[in-house]
């Protein structure tokens, strides 16, 4: 039996400790970013209101210069840091910095919402919300202009406990949106309890809408679902005025996605939300993909 020769195991074994050396390696060394985080910043992608075509807020996403790879995508080294006891760190990292530049902008006369993402592991911390809320006091922004970004699955992983740490921060005043809507495994009784305000449809429901008679069918139905539940519901990853202009049509509140914008630098999205082809108020219009 092929399997079973012992040249296939070691290659495979071999194959496996590399991949497993490098995700060590890459915690590793992530773990050092963390304590001196000059290979660390956050981007900012605009969010945009369809019917005024102005943008309301940003959601912060953060970037990693690694100084020996470069720049490792999110997805490379967030979802091992979320499972391991760096979680905490790296989220205390990311509202540290989100709530600093919303005071900088606040001062600038800029009111802009600012959503972070967390994760399963932040819901289960007990002093989670009280950390929160002490940064957010000690900046002075209001509680109403900070939103968090959390997925189904981190919902479902303890859903007693994530729930009343959700109604904690609900309480205060922060926004709850419901990340990567429809990828995950949330019941629907749960969702109809979820002290959470925005649902964001996952960007993999979509990019297909403009082809797929079926995708736009299931986009139509998350966002009449949602809605009838009482949230606004923003879409996520769109790429063309085409798609921009379906999900209006459908009744979709907000939209994220290449055709708006990428994610920016602070300094960058300071232009771009100035800038002449956004009507100078973070406006992009949207056209008939006809004209
Ligand atoms: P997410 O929270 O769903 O964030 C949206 C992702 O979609 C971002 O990827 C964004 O750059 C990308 N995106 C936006 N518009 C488009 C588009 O039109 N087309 C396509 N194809 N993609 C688009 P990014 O920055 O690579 O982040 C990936 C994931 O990593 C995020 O997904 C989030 O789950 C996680 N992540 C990023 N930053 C943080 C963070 O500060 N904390 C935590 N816990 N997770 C983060
Ligand atoms: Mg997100
Ligand atoms: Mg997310
Ligand atoms: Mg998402």
């Amino acid at each position: 039996d092929a399997r079973n020769s012992p040249d296939l195991i070691s290659v495979y074994s071999h194959a496996a400790d590399r991949i497993y050396q490098r995700r060590y390696h890459l915690l590793e060394d992530f773990a050092t970013a963390l304590e001196s985080p000059d290979q660390l910043r956050l981007v900012y992608q605009p969010r945009i209101d369809l019917m005024s075509g102005k943008c309301l807020g940003a959601e912060a996403l953060l970037r990693w210069e690694h100084p020996v790879l470069g720049n490792i995508p999110p997805d490379d080294f967030i979802p091992m840091t979320e499972r391991s006891s760096r979680a905490s760190a790296l989220t205390a990292y990311v509202l540290g910095a989100a709530i600093r530049q919303m005071r900088d902008w606040q001062e600038a006369g800029l009111l802009l919402t600012i959503s972070v993402n967390i994760s399963a592991s932040n819901l289960a911390e007990t002093d989670f919300v009280d950390t929160l809320a002490a940064a957010v006091r000690h900046h002075e922004i209001p509680f109403e202009r900070l939103e968090l970004e959390v997925t189904e699955s981190a919902i479902m992983h303890n859903p007693a406990y994530a729930l009343a740490q959700l109604q904690k921060l609900s309480d205060l005043g922060v926004r709850v949106a419901i990340d990567d809507f429809g990828t995950g495994h949330s019941s629907l009784a749960y969702l109809r309890k979820l002290p959470a305000d925005v649902v964001k449809i996952d960007k993999s429901f979509v990019t297909h809408i403009g082809k797929s008679a079926q995708d736009q069918a299931l986009v139509r139905s998350m966002v009449k679902l949602s809605q009838e539940l009482g949230y606004r519901v923003v879409a996520e990853g769109v790429e063309s005025a085409q798609i921009a202009m379906l999900l209006r049509e459908m009744g979709c509140e907000e939209a994220q996605g290449y055709y708006f914008a990428r994610p920016l630098e602070a300094v960058q999205f300071l232009g771009w939300l100035h800038a002449p082809e956004t009507g100078g108020g973070g406006q992009r219009r949207l056209r008939s993909p006809r004209c």
